[in-house]
């Protein structure tokens, strides 16, 4: 049974490092460069040869071409006794038991010895005799090889012996006088030099290719090993989150500015973001069961007072239906207040090109809260250019007003005034709504744009606040790329204040 899983975790180990990454891109790269290097090298290598050996055949050409002048001279069958003195006078001197010719000595019959050219060469010349008899060489081939036989005058040839590349021209010689067959001048060309620099150009591709190779693979194995590592990093934190979404695991700062770089600042600001939502989700649910608990228990209470006695007593009746009533419109006034905030979360989407005049919603919103609340001056100073738009549903900017409004006159005290400013700065519009009621502590300040946030939990519930209100503004405020802050002092009152990118002409 455990040997089974070894061998299974074993199988699969193996499929994983056959299908990674980097095997795949190390093993593409090791592929293309040797190709590369192999089709270079060739072409190279072919090159080279290709030039060297053109070389060679002119050389070898020309001396085939000397001899063949001088051979065909002799109008009888080749043979050593005329031969010699026809291609080395000297020779014929020394063979002769005369002096050789002296190096100063210029005479025409010196520069006439064409031997004296082939001996720093490794050229060796044969000439035959019509029946295929060596009757002359010059040089290190057997004396007993066997000549070439072909159909044609002259023929040059590119042989391989003994692994070393020879050049070879075959004439057939016939007398220039008596147009009858002589002998036969093979010239075979060592093509030494040749073949030691194609031998190194050889050793010197392999080696460097091969070297080239390895740094390569190494260099590509090192690249792909610093991109993938990262990847198989994410990949085993993603696997964590996954397995316990409240994993704090995250990618380390990478230190490098590519797409990598960015795709794990994203990868772990997006994991911060996932399980903040996770959270907010969490703590909604347990707010919002929270918050419907009070009016629940409130109508319960009442329930069981009436079943218990007050059935008979009009009055308990009474005073236990107006509250549960009461409770009833708490709650319903709740559910759309957390209905208006979902749906502020998601505004962009819904509605991309509304466009909306400040001062018409402002003139409409005032003039509707002075008639709600006949009792309090509102006063509203419009310092806003004619046309001033931004981009916003016009509801929504209502909406924003409405709770800013409804707080300043629900939280005022003695003083029952609000003032309500508008004006334009740079490429902004602000509206401010400032009350003289009770205002808001500095520590408090902050919180208060949270959901449910509410300063003081009994007193605001008698004024049918739910702590709400503030964050749908917030909500709403920035799904327009605006902002929303305050300035308070206890006692004082507060001053709310949004802005929003105006509408560029
Ligand atoms: P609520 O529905 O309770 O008013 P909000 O989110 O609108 O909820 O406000 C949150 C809390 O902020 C309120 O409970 C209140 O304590 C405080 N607050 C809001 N506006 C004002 C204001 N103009 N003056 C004093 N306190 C305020």
């Amino acid at each position: 049974m455990m040997n089974n899983v070894k061998k299974k975790t074993n199988s699969k180990l193996k499929e994983t490092i056959k299908h990674s990454l980097s095997f795949k891109l190390v093993g593409l790269v090791a592929t293309i460069i040797t190709v590369s290097f192999i089709i270079f090298s060739i072409a190279i290598y072919s090159l080279v040869r290709q030039q060297l050996i053109e070389q060679e055949e002119n050389v070898t050409q020309s001396i085939s071409q000397t001899f063949e002048n001088r051979l065909v001279d002799i109008p009888h069958t080749l043979q050593i006794s005329n031969v010699v003195p026809s291609l080395s006078p000297n020779t014929q001197r020394i063979l002769e038991g005369r002096a050789p010719i002296a190096a100063n000595e210029k005479t025409n019959i010196f520069s006439d010895d064409i031997l004296a050219t082939l001996a720093s060469r490794d050229t060796t010349v044969l000439i035959y005799n019509p029946e295929g008899e060596i009757v002359f060489s010059n040089g290190t081939l057997p004396k007993d090889a066997d000549m070439p036989n072909y159909d044609a005058h002259h023929v040059l040839n590119l042989q391989n012996i003994d692994g070393k590349l020879h050049l070879q021209d075959y004439t057939k010689i016939y007398s220039s006088k008596t147009r009858r067959l002589t002998g036969y001048l093979v010239v075979d060309n060592a093509l030494t030099k040749s073949n030691a620099i194609l031998r190194r150009l050889r050793n010197w591709m392999v080696g460097l290719s091969v070297g080239a190779i390895l740094i390569f693979i190494i260099l590509s194995y090192l690249t792909v090993n610093s991109i993938v590592k990262p990847i198989k990093r994410m990949s085993r934190i993603s696997r964590a989150v996954n397995d316990d979404p409240n994993s704090q695991e995250r990618m380390p700062k990478l230190r490098r500015e590519d797409e990598l770089g960015e795709l794990a600042d994203n990868f772990n600001q997006m994991l911060d973001r996932m399980q903040a939502y996770i959270q907010q989700q969490k703590q909604f649910v347990g707010d919002v069961s929270h918050e419907l608990r009070t009016p629940v228990a409130v109508i319960q209470g009442h329930l069981n007072l009436l079943e218990r006695w007050g059935k008979d007593d009009p009055e308990v009746l009474d005073e236990s239906i107006k509250a549960s009533l009461q409770e009833t419109s708490r709650m319903n006034h709740l559910i759309q207040e957390m209905l208006d905030l979902t749906r502020a979360e998601q505004i962009d989407v819904q509605y991309p090109d509304e466009v909306t005049d400040v001062n018409e919603v402002l003139t409409r919103t005032v003039n509707d809260m002075r008639m709600i609340h006949k009792d309090f001056k509102i006063t509203y100073n419009d310092a806003l250019a004619p046309n001033t738009m931004i981009k916003m549903y016009h509801n929504h900017l209502e909406q924003v007003l409405i709770i800013l409004m409804d707080n300043a006159i629900k939280y005022s005290t003695d003083r029952k005034e609000i003032i309500v400013d508008a004006s334009t700065e740079a490429d902004k519009v602000e509206i401010a709504v400032q009350d003289f009621g009770e205002g808001i502590a500095p520590d408090e300040q902050s919180k208060i744009f949270n959901r449910f946030y509410r300063v003081d939990k009994a007193r605001t519930r008698e004024k049918g606040g739910n702590g709400l209100g503030l964050s749908i503004a917030q909500k709403l405020v920035e799904s327009y790329h605006g902002k929303i802050s305050v300035t308070s002092q206890v006692g004082s009152g507060s001053k709310f204040k949004i802005e929003f990118p105006l509408l560029q002409k």
